[in-house]
């Protein structure tokens, strides 16, 4: 199957001269081929994004939204045919990309609500018969550029406030996983969007460059790894573009002596293996605090026992690793801490899946004792790979946490409110979740993390995403009367 782009309300192909393979990842055989766009396929998409952007800024806010309730009703009804797409190529279980979809479904529902979220301010009077006021529009074209470990929920992010402010979006998603992209493109042509609106051009390095360069590109919103973060912040913003790059993130949970162990060990293995780890928002450094450890280390191996790594079709726990790069990789990773000296109390390495032979397999790897200098717990492994790490007391542990220079997300284990209370306060991390593993801040509020996990100020979704997406303007405004004073010169003091 050749995936192509689409652009100005239609599937396009065959253009591209560069493709790269997309496989199932729970057979390894390769589904597909996906074209790369070049440059002049990127200028093309803007061309028809700039075109239509003239039209859609100009739409009444009931228009748009009347186009968001359509497209929250496609999605909705078709969201298990998503989540089979997700599952094709993402290789997550299917329950899993379900639960994407719904978290991009909130999104769709919150830009449902965007004329309360764009509506401006009044002050009648400001001086005398002058009123004040204040007004956001959208940027115009603007470019989102996703990552492969969500490939639904990351555009929606984006995307729907992004439309709802009456901007034209030209996405980029992985080349790893395009197809949910281009069903997304199109059920929004069938929403009523107009065509041009959004378009989706698939492609790798080359066409997120051309977009950065592109100088119809108004914004930026990308997610990715830290290094590609920091590099498109750095080229897209030197373009003088606006510019979110959300990046890579290695979160810490910390579990202190009070906790509640079996809450913490079940979040533990959801929150260390869901998705096989592939998730910005995945636990990967377990802080056990005090005397904690050893029980705590016991609870969540004996839960992983009860584990089911296989094809995502198949009712599995947890399914295969994206690419076979991407397990080699990851594996490295288990075998240089066993040679750093960490204690593999589970070794994923062993795992029989219940799927192909050829899937690239790695089951849910548990590491003890490991140490800060230690790769596994230096690096993002983006993986099913938890590690250990035991400290004396909670000072040691913000102090682990903060000294890291991710800050995505992090949670807290513990019955003490004050404990949990003054971590929230002292931890530098941009979302906290107390006896809450995955804190992924619900549509209404701004997803995004601190430090390297976000190049630029402002969150993805919610109040951010609103103000990301338009741009502020206040108008003075006199409407003379009979009664005004004439010509002068000075600066105005009336009052
Ligand atoms: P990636 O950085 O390899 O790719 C992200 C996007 O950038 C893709 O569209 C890709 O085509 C493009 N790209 C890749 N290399 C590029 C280059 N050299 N120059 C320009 N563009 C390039 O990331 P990935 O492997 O697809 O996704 C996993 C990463 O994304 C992890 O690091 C994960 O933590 C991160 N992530 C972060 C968040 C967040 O909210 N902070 C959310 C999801 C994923």
């Amino acid at each position: 199957m050749s995936i192509g782009h689409f652009i100005d309300g239609k599937r396009v192909g065959g253009s591209s001269e560069r493709r790269a393979d997309v496989f199932d990842p729970a057979t390894g055989r390769r589904t597909g081929q996906v074209e790369l766009a070049s440059a002049a396929d990127v200028a093309g998409a803007v061309d028809a994004a700039e075109r239509a952007a003239r039209a859609w800024r100009d739409a009444s806010l009931a228009k748009r939204t009347a186009v968001l309730f359509a497209f929250r009703e496609l999605v909705k009804a078709r969201r298990g045919r998503l989540a089979e797409v997700i599952t094709a190529e993402h290789g997550k279980v299917l329950a899993d990309a379900a639960g994407e979809v719904q978290r991009g479904l909130e999104v769709i529902e919150y830009a449902c609500g965007i004329p309360s979220a764009v509506r401006g301010g009044f002050s009648e009077n400001v001086s005398t018969e002058v009123d004040s006021y204040s007004l956001r529009q959208p940027l115009g074209v603007v470019a989102v550029i996703s990552p492969f470990n969500f490939p639904v929920m990351v555009p929606l992010w984006f995307v729907p406030v992004a439309v709802a402010c009456g901007n034209a979006v030209v996405l980029k998603p992985s080349e790893k996983d395009p197809s949910a992209a281009l069903l997304l493109a199109e059920w929004f042509v069938e929403a009523g969007l107009p065509d041009g609106v959004l378009n989706v051009v698939n492609g790798d390095k080359e066409a997120v460059d051309a977009l950065l360069d592109h100088p119809g590109v108004k914004a930026v919103s990308f997610v990715g790894s830290t290094p590609v973060a920091r590099y498109v912040h750095q080229r897209g913003s030197l373009a003088g573009k606006r510019v979110q790059a959300l990046g890579g993130a290695k979160n810490h949970m910390v579990v202190l002596p009070d906790a509640d162990l079996d809450l913490a060990a079940d979040a533990a293995v959801n929150a260390g293996f869901g998705s096989a780890g592939e998730r910005c928002m995945a636990i990967s450094a377990l802080v056990a605090v005090g005397p904690v450890a050893d029980a705590l280390v016991a609870k969540i191996a004996e839960r992983m026992t009860r584990l089911r790594t296989g094809d995502g079709r198949r009712g599995c726990d947890m399914g295969p690793l994206v690419t076979a790069a991407h397990a080699a990789k990851v594996r490295s990773y288990v075998e240089s801490g066993v040679e750093a000296g960490a204690v593999p109390v589970v070794d994923g390495r062993d795992v029989t899946p219940d799927g192909e032979a050829d899937g690239f397999w790695l089951g849910p790897t548990l590491f003890d004792h490991v140490t800060p200098e230690m790769s596994i717990y230096t690096d993002e492994i983006f993986g099913p790979v938890l590690s250990v790490v035991r400290v004396g007391s909670y000072d040691e542990a913000v102090d682990l946490v903060n000294a890291n220079p991710y800050g995505n997300g992090t949670a807290i284990f513990t019955n003490d409110g004050g404990a949990a209370r003054r971590y929230q306060h002292e931890v530098e991390v941009g979302m906290v979740g107390i006896n809450v593993p995955i804190p992924v801040p619900m549509a209404y509020y701004s997803f995004g993390g601190w430090k390297s996990s976000l190049f630029g100020d402002l969150h993805a979704h919610g109040a951010d995403g609103v103000s990301f997406f338009t741009r502020g303007k206040v108008v003075t405004s006199r409407w003379l009367d009979p009664r005004h004073g004439g010509v002068n010169l000075g600066f105005p003091t009336q009052t």
